[in-house]
């Protein structure tokens, strides 16, 4: 049989691969950025925070025995694959913002489940972490929902002006 305890570790192993994909994803659309300061911007203050809550969640999951480096390497590559896929994209600061905006979304529903398995196997702790890191990732999603039109008019002003647009 499996303990809540032990699904709860499982859980928290896919959070920390989630988040090392999610820096992977920032760090190569923030790099490639140059035409969206203020999109830049605010990916690079949220590459910050998620360096912040994979130690977090690495603490959590220290606390239930260790990590699983496989586990880990996997989702790091699939992360490098979807982010060269952007390079070659003519819109990618779109399909990017796009990319980030359901990626927040599938951040935002991981935390909610790990609030929940965290009060059922009785770890306080990592309630309060993810509880911490759903803040953030719901004001990374916020912003990109209000600032998802305006990047998109911003691509397609330069795109029709003859500017480079794409990054
Ligand atoms: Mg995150
Ligand atoms: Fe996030």
């Amino acid at each position: 049989m499996t303990t809540k305890k032990e699904t709860l570790a499982q859980w928290l192993r896919d959070a920390h691969a989630m988040e090392e994909q999610a820096l992977t994803m920032l760090d190569a659309q923030a790099s490639r950025l140059e035409h969206y300061p203020e999109l830049k911007a605010r990916i690079q203050q949220h590459i910050t925070e998620t360096q912040g809550q994979e130690k977090r969640i690495k603490a959590c999951l220290d606390r239930h025995g260790g990590t699983s480096i496989t586990k880990d390497t996997a989702g790091k590559a699939m992360a490098m694959m979807q982010g060269l896929g952007g390079v070659f994209a003519s819109d990618e600061v779109v399909k990017g913002a796009m990319a980030s905006y359901a990626f927040e979304h599938f951040e935002i529903s991981a935390y909610r489940a790990l609030i929940g398995a965290a009060e059922s196997a009785g770890d306080p702790e990592t309630k309060r972490v993810c509880e911490e890191i759903l803040e953030e990732e719901e004001a990374m999603a916020a912003w990109l929902a209000e600032h998802l039109p305006a990047v998109t008019q911003r691509y397609l002003e330069r795109e029709d002006s003859g500017a480079e647009a794409k990054r």
